[in-house]
């Protein structure tokens, strides 16, 4: 027997992956589960074939024993084996130089353990174990082998005469750190147990294991008493779910699903279960939850999908799968296009999650589209929820998303106070009105209240309103909808009039230039002008935008940390056919100049703005009241 040198690339590759910084050290049981169920396929596929005879399906197993003393961790499979070529060319040969510096250019990125990628997953033993022992036999052999290594130092192989039957028994010898004991978790059958269910639970083949439990005894007297007992168990629960046919799964499956996976308390709102052939194979298991988890509108949210190569977990949350706007969206991907190995199908690997990820854009909004028509309740609900997050998708990145996603927005209006699509609202426009009216607030009511609201609703038009700080920003992302402009009810150009109002209107405010040239200079910087209006109805005063930026976005814009500050423009606005603006015409220069400030703080009031001084406004309006 010789020992035999591994390659000076492959000793730097095993040197590297040992000594590296993988937090997921743990991944190596599913990498050497994945490996077995592999070789518990090929058999089984032969025997298919007819190559192989007395092969029974249900005796095909993996099973996983731990010696706490020993510190050995064995991993054991009944499938096709190895000889003693192939146990020098799989596990003598690791990956090629590519492989290597696809592993160091990819360190920087997070989430893939990269090690899945690479087709050198059996050596990952070597992050938990010093040595590690592979006897194996191949089907129909007469001998048996034993490969064996301490890491980079090479490996033997000799003929071993108490091999298995059949198959491949992989013995690790688990690391022994005695100060940060980092290791000994992996003898434990409670991790082991855990280990399994969350990265192997779909694998096709049992995988069992035995431990000692302790079990009441039966016994005559009250005291119960126990007994330790070792039961077999089988850990991976198999049969994936989302492999099932859709019409053998019920509701009741789908959501305990659901609820123990993502361990929510309420059953989802919509189930979206499909099964996609072509570009990209994959089976797709998502859901839309009910509620929204506690962090979901912060930074600390992960949105992403789980994502399993042939029921094996390769990602607990993969980001790329879900574009933002679809954030709160659950689920699981199952694509074997999605391979665990070889760096060389990296990027065809990426190009597969691309077209996947696009594949569930479109399946999600279409979902959510039939919500919307067929079940308005439960949209609605969704919309409560998770309606917020639709609206920064639409508002982002430059409203590139917003086309997509404008038909699922929904808005209260002056109509009923309910929610409407903006479909609903261009639909039952009178044919006079020419653009989409909204007002923003804080609520529905406030909002309603809004005189310049009245306005609008009085000339027989529905108004939107807007209550989400996000809602303008959003209308002005969109700019039109089916070429209908947004208009903000508490922006300047309404348009309502015809050319005889606008007509009397401008004559009245020509008439008074010299009494709003006083009032304004009275308010200094705080209005850009002083103007009668006719839109107010029995209401006095309103503050009106007149420049880009309105009322609304500068509360907001100026409520964002490290935002510098902005102003909107405004005018103050005074109803032309109110009695006050028959008083202002008799009022004295000192006067006016009360005045001015009494109509100009009512205005901000009325737009849910605070007033600059609240102590000099009451000491005029105490003035005031004892003439
Ligand atoms: P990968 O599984 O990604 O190809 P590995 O380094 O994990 O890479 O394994 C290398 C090869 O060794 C496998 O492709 C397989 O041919 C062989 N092998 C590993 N484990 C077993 C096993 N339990 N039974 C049979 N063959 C195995």
């Amino acid at each position: 027997m010789r020992t035999k040198q591994f390659k000076a690339e492959s000793k730097k590759l095993l040197d590297l992956m040992i000594n590296s910084i993988y937090t997921h050290k743990e991944i190596f049981l599913r990498e050497l589960i994945s490996n077995a169920s592999d070789a518990l396929d090929k058999l089984y596929y032969q025997s298919l074939a007819g190559e192989l005879t007395g092969i029974a399906r249900e005796d095909l197993v993996i099973r996983l024993e731990a010696d706490k003393e020993a510190r050995l961790l064995t991993i054991r499979d009944n499938g096709i084996g190895m000889t003693a070529e192939e146990l020098e060319q799989n596990l003598g040969t690791i990956a090629k130089s590519g492989s290597l510096n696809f592993k160091q250019e990819n360190e920087k990125q997070e989430g893939i353990d990269i090690i899945g990628q690479f087709g050198v997953g059996f050596y990952s033993a070597f992050m938990v174990a010093d040595r590690v022992t592979v006897v194996s036999r191949a089907v129909g052999a007469e001998s048996a082998y034993r490969w064996e290594s301490a890491g980079a130092t090479g490996y033997t192989i000799e003929p071993c005469a108490d091999g298995p039957e059949r198959g491949t028994v992989i013995t690790l010898h688990i690391k022994d750190d005695t100060e940060q004991d980092r290791f000994s978790e992996y003898l434990e059958y409670y991790r082991l147990a855990a280990l399994v269910r969350k990265y192997s639970d779909y694998i096709g083949y049992p995988i069992c294991m035995e431990h000692e439990t302790s079990r009441p005894k039966e016994t005559d007297g009250d005291k119960p008493e126990y007994e330790t007992v070792v039961v077999d168990e089988t850990l991976n629960s198999m049969v994936p779910l989302w492999r099932k046919n859709k019409n053998e799964i019920t509701e009741e499956e789908y959501n305990d699903f659901y609820q123990n996976k993502f361990f929510d308390f309420e059953p989802p709102v919509r189930v979206i279960h499909s099964h996609n052939e072509g570009q990209a194979t994959y089976d797709a298991l998502l859901y839309i939850p009910a509620r929204a988890p506690m962090d979901f509108y912060s930074k600390n949210f992960e949105k992403g999908l789980a994502l399993y190569s042939n029921g094996v977990l390769i990602m607990e949350r993969c980001a790329d799968l879900l574009p933002d706007h679809f954030a709160f969206v659950r689920g699981i991907i199952d694509s074997a296009d999605i391979s665990l190995n070889i760096s060389r199908e990296m990027l065809q690997h990426d190009y597969q999650l691309k077209l996947i990820a696009k594949n569930l854009e479109k399946k999600i909004k279409s979902e959510l589209q039939k919500l919307l028509t067929t079940d308005r309740e439960a949209y609605e609900k969704f919309f409560a929820v998770f309606g917020l997050q639709l609206k920064y998708g639409a508002y982002s990145d430059y409203g590139i998303h917003a086309e997509n996603l404008r038909e699922l927005l929904l808005f209260p209006s002056s109509k009923d106070k309910t929610p409407v699509t903006l479909a609903e609202y261009t639909e039952r426009m009178p044919e006079s009105q020419k653009a989409i009216y909204y007002a923003c607030g804080e609520s529905v009511e406030l909002i309603d209240a809004l005189p310049q609201t009245g306005a609008v609703k009085a000339k027989g038009y529905e108004v939107l309103y807007l209550t989400d700080n996000v809602d303008e920003f959003v209308m002005k992302t969109m700019r039109t909808y089916k070429d209908k402009n947004f208009i903000n009810v508490c922006a300047a150009e309404l348009d309502l009039d015809t050319d005889e109002e606008k007509d009397a209107l401008k004559a009245e405010n020509e008439a008074a230039a010299k009494l709003f040239t006083s009032m304004k200079d009275a308010l200094g910087d705080a209005v850009k002008e002083v103007r009668f209006t006719n839109k107010l109805g029995e209401h006095a005063v309103c503050l009106t935008s007149v420049g880009e930026v309105s009322l609304e976005m500068e509360k907001v814009l100026n409520a964002m940390p490290g935002g510098q500050k902005i102003h909107a423009e405004l005018a103050l606005e005074i109803n032309a056919e109110h009695p006050i603006a028959a008083k202002l015409k008799t009022l004295s220069d000192e006067q006016l100049k009360n005045y001015a400030q009494l109509l100009y703080a009512q205005a901000r009031l009325i737009a849910g703005l605070s007033v600059d001084n609240p102590t000099e406004l009451s000491d005029l309006l105490c003035q005031l009241m004892c003439q």
